[in-house]
């Protein structure tokens, strides 16, 4: 199959175009590079079935494509709030672009949506059905509201044109790829714990979020995008719940670290609790998230590891240049 991935160049988008790669598929990645790296993809340049577009999907454009993964937008608070206007744009009127085009070519379509529909909950655990508690005028309403009207865009397009919708609710993915400064909790813990630094827990660190590795996402995207007559959205995440603190404390453990922890002011509208109920994924999909928040965060802590001492090594190199 011909598929594209917008957003391929970003944290779960490179990792599913290696996968969709490795299965044999021809994958064309688009992406405006916002947040997405050239590094996350170098591997995959080489590969003749790969292709690499620099666009931003906010203008239109027509690719013969068979499958459509909708990904493209920053996904961390401090990105996605970086240009508030741009969010919205890229989730609504990227949305409608890339919906246009699985209409015309006659794609399947899957979007990445996100567990922020569901705002600050107030059912726990949240399954597909609830209608969620977000604020509208928010800080963090370019993104949820973006995110919503996505949805409906895409129900509607099912609903009036036929177009062969996924809906993916995404709760917290970690994994490898994540920018170590794009201020999601994961990547700043290791990134403060391996360089020996407090971690910066916003809060009393008792609001709760459940965490995926990003092998486990990636495995029930492409089984969503394959299931056959599924247009309602799927939560799709791991429902081992965690404090914040608690990860903390995790991530001080696994890195061997000597890091405290201070505390500062919680972000505006942050959710209290988040936990999937995942009972649709299991009985539509028959996925199962298997990497436990440990394992998953070592194999984490490995990546930043390598990470940050080739950056060391190359500021080095920088400061002491090799005259031959
Ligand atoms: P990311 O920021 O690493 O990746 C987003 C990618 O989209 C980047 O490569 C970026 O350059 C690209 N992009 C942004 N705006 C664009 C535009 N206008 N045109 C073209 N490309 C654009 O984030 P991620 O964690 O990989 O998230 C991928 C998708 O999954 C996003 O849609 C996000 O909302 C969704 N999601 C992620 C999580 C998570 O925990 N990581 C949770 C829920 C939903
Ligand atoms: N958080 C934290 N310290 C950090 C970054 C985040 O305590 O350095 C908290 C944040 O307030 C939130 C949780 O960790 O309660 C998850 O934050 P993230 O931005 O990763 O994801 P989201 O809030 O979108 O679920």
């Amino acid at each position: 199959m011909r598929i594209l991935v917008t957003g391929g160049a970003g944290f779960i988008g490179s990792h599913l175009c290696e996968r969709l790669l490795n299965e044999g598929n021809e994958v064309i990645c688009l992406d405006n590079f916002f947040t997405g790296r050239r590094e996350n993809i170098l591997p995959l340049l080489d590969n003749h079935r790969f292709e690499l577009l620099r666009h931003d999907v906010i203008e239109p454009i027509l690719l013969e494509v068979d499958q459509i993964y909708n990904l493209a937008c920053p996904a961390s608070p401090i990105h996605y709030q970086y240009n508030p206007v741009k969010t919205v744009k890229t989730s609504v009127m990227g949305m409608i672009n890339m919906l246009g085009m699985a209409k015309r070519v006659r794609a399947r379509i899957l979007q990445a949506s996100t567990s922020e529909v569901y705002g600050d909950p107030l059912v726990h655990p949240q399954p597909e059905e609830y209608w969620g508690n977000v604020n509208p005028i928010g800080l963090r309403s370019c993104y949820d509201e973006g995110k919503r009207i996505a949805e409906t865009l895409m129900m509607d397009y099912h609903r009036q044109n036929k177009v062969d919708t996924r809906i993916a609710r995404i709760f917290n993915t970690y994994g490898p790829r994540m920018l170590e400064n794009d201020g999601r909790v994961v990547s700043n813990f290791v990134v403060q714990a391996l360089h020996g630094e407090s971690l910066t827990l916003y809060g009393a660190g008792d609001q709760t979020r459940s965490f995926c590795y990003v092998d486990d996402l990636v495995e029930a995207l492409t089984r969503l995008m394959n299931t056959d007559k599924l247009h309602e959205p799927v939560n799709l995440g791991n429902p081992g719940e965690f404090t914040i603190k608690q990860l903390a404390e995790e991530v001080i453990r696994i890195c061997g670290s000597k890091s405290d922890v201070k505390y500062l002011p919680l972000p505006q509208d942050d959710p209290k609790q988040r936990k999937p109920d995942i009972g649709r994924a299991q009985q539509m999909l028959g996925w199962n998230p298997t990497i436990p928040l440990r394992d998953g965060l070592e194999k984490t802590v490995a990546f930043f590891r390598t990470r940050l001492d080739l950056r060391s090594e190359l500021s080095n190199l920088r400061m002491n240049p090799v005259h031959t």
